[in-house]
């Protein structure tokens, strides 16, 4: 972007603290010396400004055209990148050439205290969509959005398709109770609210107030994620704080629902069903999103996501809560196809399983790469870059729409047989006649 764009300064991540110190070094006009002391920013800089960083503070990476040139260089990159922005305390500036010039990225500001994230929401915001959209009709986004309320910033999940960490950081900030029950008073005086609170949320729905017990170990840490491949054991998983936090805000006057629209992550539970009961008998409208993203295990190793007997329980524990409450609820669950590693056998498989937990599919979405995620990475290099693993990735249109149609056509699709070759030499899988 710095490159194409010719700008002078790129900011990265939540602005909170980086706007109010670019706006300081920017009072009295541009000063680009002020400008490259920040903490957050990016810049394009010269090989004499490269050269006087620091060895000790300075993460040199591939140049731009050995990434070009080589999808290893690319993932190692990637996986430097990673792994130094799921640090706790992050104090070397990124450098990457390109061409005769070079890319600076300057770490980043540490996670917001509770005061400093309450200062942030705390401002008097309109709480309406800018005035040039008056008169123009519904804006979808504000219409998902005015009635809900973000208790937290940041997600410790680390899902390989998802930039939430990468631009929010693995560790959670969260408001104070107060901060949040000001909002909530705010939005019930609002002239669109009609009692019902569409979200309680964040990136995961219940982080709120976690992280781990010893901070001194979550500072030593180089784990991209604290679920996965097994929850962390210093992770406190405690439910209590967000399960008060929802009983404080049905109680405020005006409140007549409040939802948990964010996705909640059931790997996250306690060994308690607890959290579950309060989200399920008072929080949610009937339906409960909830995202497992595949059934086979080494599909789901590669998404960073639990295995599918966790989201077996769950649907077990909601069935057993929603016929102790007489409720007639259903569980929604959401599907990834054509992951990286992801085969039409994994999606017959799949759809099998689901079919025979007589669930009807309808959440279902085939990967877009997104941009600095490792599934990305995968999809564009055919490697998994923290294993040098080489996987099956689906790539072309017609092998993506095939894996999509599991999840909606009746039968299991029979496969033809024949063998394709990727653009990358990786071999499709064998499929057998229709
Ligand atoms: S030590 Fe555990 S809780 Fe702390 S950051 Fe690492 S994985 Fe997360």
């Amino acid at each position: 972007m710095l490159i194409d764009s010719g700008a002078d300064l790129l900011m990265y991540g939540m602005g909170d603290k980086s706007i109010v110190e670019v706006a300081k070094a920017l009072h009295n006009g541009f000063n680009a010396k002020l400008l490259r002391r920040l903490r957050q920013v990016a810049f394009v800089a010269d090989r004499a400004y490269v050269e006087r960083l620091s060895e000790e503070n300075t993460l040199r990476l591939h140049s731009f055209e050995e990434c070009v040139a080589s999808g290893k260089a690319f993932g190692e990159n990637f996986k430097y990148i990673e792994i130094e922005s799921n640090l706790r305390e992050q104090n070397r500036t990124i450098v990457e050439a390109v061409g005769d010039r070079y890319v600076v990225v300057t770490p980043p500001y540490t996670t917001l205290t509770e005061q400093e994230i309450d200062h942030s929401f705390d401002l008097p915001y309109m709480r309406a969509p800018h005035p040039r959209y008056n008169g123009k009709g519904d804006i979808p986004a504000w219409e998902m959005i005015k009635n809900s309320i973000n208790i937290h910033r940041g997600c410790f999940g680390g899902c390989s398709f998802c930039t939430i960490s990468a631009h929010q950081g693995k560790f959670i900030s969260s408001r104070s109770e107060e901060s949040i029950l000001r909002e909530v008073r705010r939005l019930t005086e609002m002239p669109y609210f009609r009692g019902n609170i569409s979200d309680i949320g964040g990136p995961s729905a219940n982080m709120y107030r976690m992280g781990g017990r010893d901070t001194a170990l979550c500072a030593k840490c180089r784990r991209p994620s604290c679920l996965h491949p097994k929850p962390c054991p210093n992770l406190s998983r405690d439910h209590s704080h967000i399960i008060e936090l929802y009983r404080k805000i049905t109680a405020i006057p005006g409140v007549r629902h409040a939802y948990i629209g964010s996705g909640i992550r059931y790997d996250l539970f306690d060994g308690t069903t607890d959290y579950l009961r309060e989200v399920v008998t008072r929080h949610t409208s009937g339906r409960l999103k909830v995202a497992p993203e595949h059934t086979e295990d080494h599909v789901l190793k590669l998404m960073r996501k639990p295995s599918f007997e966790g989201f077996i329980k769950l649907k077990r524990d909601f069935d057993r809560i929603c016929a102790d409450a007489g409720l007639k609820y259903q569980v929604i669950p959401y599907f990834i196809s054509s992951h990286p590693g992801c085969t039409e056998q994994d999606m017959a498989a799949l759809a099998a399983k689901t079919r025979k937990l007589g669930m009807h599919l309808e959440q279902v979405q085939d990967l877009t790469p997104t941009p600095m995620t490792l599934s990305s990475v995968m999809f564009h290099t055919g490697e998994n870059p923290y294993t040098g693993e080489r996987l099956y990735v689906a790539r072309n249109q017609d092998d993506k729409r095939r894996q999509k149609s599991y999840f909606f056509e009746g039968p299991a699709p029979k496969f033809q047989t024949r063998q394709t070759q990727t653009k990358r030499g990786d071999k499709a899988p064998v499929r057998r006649k229709r």
